[in-house]
């Protein structure tokens, strides 16, 4: 239940991630850390900040929508198909990015983060497409692909780069690089395959993914390596010792 959500267990002691109290775990005084006007003050606090409504001259503004006045109408317009719809846009637009850059999600910042350029500006759609366009994050982004999709320079060289997942060779442009990982149909297929395979199977392709050298994957569910190839990987899930 969402209810309970922020509620963790830390070295047997219940803690509330939101308000950083350590409650007894007794069903008493979750009900009432739960109800207390704290908690529920930073629950409407994060509620607010996740949708990006900033109080500004004692008025409420969405920074989404550019729309000010809002101090009586909050919930309504948090859940009004106009304000979603903009959610959504910069959702979509981020992903699309690879999802490098963070959201605000918790009572620390108000502020979106670019997690691979360590850069903070505010939450709306045209600062965040500015900083998407920048050569600045379009050079770190090209950088922090490589490593998550299997891509490598060849002989340590700046010339040429190399796909593992494909397998082909393509030149070391920002511009090579986003259109293989971004728009390139069978790269984005063949590595869609292999993550969905392995995901919920306690297999590992991390280092298959960034060490040219490495041709398996880590099952560590059976402490054994497996040859990174889809055949491989799914006779080995399917398998009797796998499935114990
Ligand atoms: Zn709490
Ligand atoms: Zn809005
Ligand atoms: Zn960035
Ligand atoms: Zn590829
Ligand atoms: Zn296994």
């Amino acid at each position: 239940m969402a209810y309970y959500d922020d509620l963790t267990k830390d070295n047997d002691k219940l803690k509330c991630t939101l308000c950083m109290d350590i409650i007894p775990g007794n069903k008493t005084y979750i009900e009432e850390h739960l109800n207390s006007d704290n908690h529920k003050d930073r629950i409407l606090q994060r509620l607010l900040i996740t949708n990006g409504m900033v109080i500004y001259h004692n008025d409420m503004h969405c920074l989404l929508c550019n729309e000010k006045n809002l101090q009586l109408s909050v919930g309504p317009h948090i859940l009004s198909s106009c304000h979603q719809k903009h959610l959504e846009q910069i959702k979509v637009l981020v992903e699309a990015d690879g999802s490098f850059i963070e959201l605000p999600n918790d009572l620390n910042s108000n502020k979106v983060h670019c997690l691979i350029c360590d850069d903070y500006f505010a939450f709306k759609m045209c600062d965040i497409e500015d900083h998407i366009k920048r050569n600045t994050h379009r050079r770190t982004r090209a950088i922090a692909v490589q490593p998550l999709n299997g891509i490598f320079s060849v002989n340590c060289s700046d010339g040429d780069l190399w796909c593992k997942i494909c397998p082909t060779y393509f030149e070391n442009y920002i511009e090579c690089i986003f259109e293989h990982v971004d728009n390139n149909k069978k790269h984005k297929m063949e590595l869609g395959k292999l993550l969905r395979l392995v995901e919920g199977q306690n297999i590992n392709i991390e280092k298959y993914l960034i060490d040219p050298s490495e041709d398996k994957a880590m099952c560590e569910k059976c402490d054994t390596k497996v040859p990174c190839n889809l055949d491989n990987l799914e006779r080995h899930i399917k398998g009797e010792r796998h499935r114990k």
